[in-house]
């Protein structure tokens, strides 16, 4: 049955952890486990590191296309992110945020404190990796798609998509979204398996339009404006990715992010239909006669595991066979969800609480 873990390594340094996913909470945790001498070895499926806080380079520009800024309400998330500004990889972003409606552009203001990623938002998860380097018991591989778990009496070997294996492992923690999880779970851990049926995922399109001349602001609004909200029934967020930490020298780029309902109703249009009506529903925010820059580039990325339909309420799920699983969707839907989720189950398995 899935329980928090109560049992701690006996000697850490002897154990072995595999860990499918290298987004946020994936390295937080390996970062957990590694700093305490366990042997860790994280794969992920991309080509870098970030999950859903990656950014896609572009000849002229970097777009993120997952998550655009993050706010910080834990203390141990707040002393973290200190850290990562310390380092470079974070500052505060945005400061100039508008809300659309029917009567124009008016400021929008929260009173949340955001951060982003610098030069780009994969800049924190590539720091993260980086960091890796300093255990010579911690490794990363990339481009390596897991797609079965095998119990062996030696403790736990994965298999990849190239039918290449590895380990075995003592412990195999899995940080990918619920329904990539439960893919890998499902003949091993019945309750896991369904604590994933209990996490069903919204999607969510992403555009970017890259143009070539500074966009015209409509009367009355900063000309550096960096995000704005949006109440049109398909997109609800654009940002401008120039105006973040580390980009100013690049050209005019909007990531345009649709609503979850509209993009649930849309998941299976092609990438350019979904990039065309994003820039449409922009351009209805803005005056009839705003002269518009041409378009450099037009595209969109489909997450079809975006976020998830409901907070959840524990922060990760452990099994006394030795499989794990961390992620945003165990405690809510945001950047800190996720690293406080691989963080509090590196430290649990550790045996430092619960
Ligand atoms: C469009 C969008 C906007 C967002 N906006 C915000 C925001 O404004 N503020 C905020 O706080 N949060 C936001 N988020 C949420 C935030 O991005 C996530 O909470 C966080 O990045 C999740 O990290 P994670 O490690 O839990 O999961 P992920 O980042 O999804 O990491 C899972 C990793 O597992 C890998 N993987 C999956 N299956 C396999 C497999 N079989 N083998 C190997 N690797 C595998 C994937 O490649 C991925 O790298 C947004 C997300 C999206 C998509």
């Amino acid at each position: 049955m899935a329980e928090p873990a109560n049992e701690t390594f006996s000697s850490a340094a002897a154990q072995r952890v595999a860990i499918i996913g290298a987004g946020l909470s994936g390295l937080a945790c390996a970062h957990r486990l590694a700093q305490q001498g366990v042997n860790v070895q994280l794969f992920d499926k991309a080509r870098g590191p970030g999950g859903r806080m990656s950014s896609k380079q572009r000849p002229s520009a970097t777009l993120d296309l997952g998550a655009q800024a993050f706010t910080v309400r834990d203390a141990r998330f707040a002393s973290k992110v200190a850290e990562w500004q310390a380092a470079g990889c974070v500052a505060m972003w945005p400061v100039h945020s508008y809300q659309a409606s029917a009567s124009g552009w008016q400021t929008h203001e929260d009173g949340q404190v955001r951060y982003c990623g610098a030069p780009r938002m994969s800049a924190i998860t590539r720091h993260l990796a980086d960091g890796l380097n300093a255990f010579p018991h911690a490794a990363l591989l990339l481009e390596t798609t897991i797609t079965a778990l095998e119990s062996t009496p030696q403790g736990w070997q994965l298999r990849d998509a190239n039918d290449h294996q590895y380990g075995t492992f003592d412990r195999v923690v899995i940080s990918a979204p619920p329904p990539q999880a439960k893919a890998l779970l499902a003949d091993w851990e019945p309750m896991l398996s369904d604590a994933c049926d209990a996490r069903p995922q919204r999607g969510c399109w992403t555009a970017w339009a890259i143009v070539d001349a500074p966009l015209p602001p409509p009367p009355g609004v900063d000309a550096d404006w960096q995000s704005l909200h949006v109440q049109h029934p398909a997109l609800r967020l654009v940002s401008r990715n120039h105006t973040k930490p580390g980009r100013e020298h690049q050209p005019e780029s909007l990531s345009l992010l649709a609503q979850l309902d509209w993009s649930d109703a849309h998941i299976e249009e092609t990438p350019e239909a979904a990039a065309q009506q994003l820039w449409e529903a922009f351009i209805t925010t803005l005056p009839p006669d705003t002269a518009l820059p041409p378009l450099v580039e037009l595209g969109a990325h489909r997450w079809r595991y975006a976020q998830p339909a409901s907070a959840g309420s524990q922060s990760f799920l452990y099994s006394k066979c030795g499989l794990a699983l961390c992620g945003d969707s165990f405690r809510g839907s945001r950047v800190e969800d996720a690293w406080l989720s691989g963080d509090e189950l590196g430290e649990a398995l550790l045996g430092r609480s619960v």
